[in-house]
């Protein structure tokens, strides 16, 4: 190590706030046991959404805050429905920081799970934990709760309150979430925010590399009925002039939407983050935006699910229209599941769907909309996740794995809080395969102990760098 270098450890280490220093590391492999052992308990809890009965969740974590001696609140937004906030109270020199999951999980087929691993059942088989929600998101939940509570056992005296914001109804109609936004955000206020949204997704874009992407926006929503009106009539006699045909020629021009490609700030810096691990060619074409553009603009907008990134998008999701095989109804109509890139309004999307369909017997209506948001890769929580996201358990970086910001194409509870100033991001510190990815909302759905026990080493660490006092 050069002089200077040196010079600067020993003044670092001298520096270094006495909390800190003072404060050891918790053993991560207990650590994590003991937070795999209370994900399959909170897996068995049933907060299947609808109904959601998420005041069990509720009661559930209380219980365990309650064994550690942190202080915790219901707020209660529907019979058998509430959320919680528990907080760990700092000196309130920065605003506190919010450690977000939902309570809530979607239905499943249990026909399509194991017999010894149904989706409440939470059993722990082969070194994973079985659920649903066992990566959406409870796993996450359980790493924030045990964070919480590591922070508290190890005595870490705090800059700001960190608080744990455990939401219900997420998966249907964010109703926690809308309920502590609305009403109660005078008692949480915090300035930054982690919840779900990116993970750590192996063999991603190179071979035996993994990528932690980090949620930094989300893409906005439109969603729309389109609705055609024509004569009514015996289907025996076909004219162009009815409603189902207006329907489906309107369905047709949909299709032929060519929209144009934008390349959100996130994706170049994720490409660049990522040519910094490569050599040679690679490296240079990925550090360059303009290169990055030309080398991936076929390989990302031919694949749908890279392609959704980079545009607008139209899906039609739903037809609905007359109930007999021989009556033409006056009406029929279509859902459009529109989701929209930063810069573009569900006004935006209303204009271009006019303009592609300007037939006057069709119209739209705007169900729901919700605008795009995103928050800054300059903060130092984002910073913290990018960094403990690539670190091995000796703290070494490790150099089969990147991390960088992206856009989701779907959105979370965080939507809802960037309005209210907060630099929210999304980042689950797991370590999976895109197959195992399928499984969120899918079947057999389960996340390992390892994971565990890296996911709450990499969480804590994040949380202590950025509200150590
Ligand atoms: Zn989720």
């Amino acid at each position: 190590m050069a002089r200077p270098a040196a010079l600067l450890l020993a003044l670092a280490t001298f520096l270094a706030p006495p909390a800190l220093a003072a404060t050891p590391a918790p053993d991560w492999t207990a650590a994590g046991d003991e937070a795999a052992s209370v994900l399959s308990r909170y897996l068995q809890v049933d907060t299947v959404n609808p109904d959601g009965h998420e005041d069990r969740a509720v009661a559930f974590l209380g219980a365990i805050l309650d064994q550690e001696g942190i202080p915790w609140t219901e707020y209660t937004f529907a019979p058998g429905r509430s959320s919680l906030v528990a907080r760990l109270k700092g000196s309130g020199q920065e605003a506190p920081i919010c450690l977000v999951s939902h309570t809530d999980v979607v239905p499943s087929e249990a026909q399509f799970w194991p017999a010894d691993a149904t989706p409440l059942s939470g059993v722990i088989k082969d070194g994973e934990v079985w659920g649903r929600g066992a990566l959406d998101m409870k796993g996450m939940g359980v790493l924030e709760l045990q964070t919480l509570i590591q922070l508290k056992r190890q005595g870490v005296a705090l800059k700001r309150d960190v608080i744990l914001v455990a939401v219900g109804d997420e998966e249907v109609d964010s109703g926690g979430m809308r309920d502590l936004v609305e009403h109660h955000w005078a008692d949480i206020g915090c300035s930054e925010s982690v919840n779900e949204g990116g993970i750590g997704l192996q063999n991603l874009l190179f071979e035996g590399q993994t990528l932690y992407g980090i949620s930094v926006a989300e893409k906005g929503i439109a969603w729309v009925k389109m609705t055609a009106t024509g004569p009514a009539g015996h289907g025996s006699r076909p004219d162009p002039v009815q409603a189902p045909h207006v329907l489906a020629r309107a369905a047709y021009a949909l299709e032929q939407y060519k929209p144009e490609l934008h390349w959100h700030w996130s994706l170049l810096e994720l490409f660049k983050n990522v040519g910094a691990t490569q050599h040679g060619l690679t490296r240079m074409v990925l550090s360059s935006p303009g290169l990055t553009k030309l080398a991936l603009r076929h390989r990302l907008s031919s694949n749908p699910a890279t392609r959704a990134v980079l545009i607008n998008t139209i899906n039609l999701t739903n037809y609905s229209g007359g109930s007999s095989p021989n009556v033409v109804p006056t009406e029929a109509s279509a859902t459009l599941d529109c989701r929209l890139l930063p810069g573009t309004t569900p006004d935006d999307m209303l204009a271009t769907l006019r303009a592609l369909v300007p037939d006057p017997a069709i119209r739209f209506e705007l169900l729901q909309g919700r605008t795009a948001n995103e928050s800054p890769t300059d903060d130092a929580l984002y910073r913290a996740l990018a960094a403990h996201a690539v670190t091995d358990a000796t703290g070494a970086v490790r150099a089969d794995a990147a991390a960088g910001p992206v856009l989701s194409v779907g959105f979370t509870d965080s939507l809802l809080l960037r309005p209210l100033g907060v630099h929210a991001y999304g980042f689950v510190p797991f370590e999976i395969s895109l197959d195992d990815a399928n499984t969120m909302h899918g079947h057999k759905e389960r996340v390992s102990i390892e994971n565990m026990r890296n996911g709450l080493r990499i969480l804590y660490s994040a949380i202590l760098d950025v509200s150590h006092a």
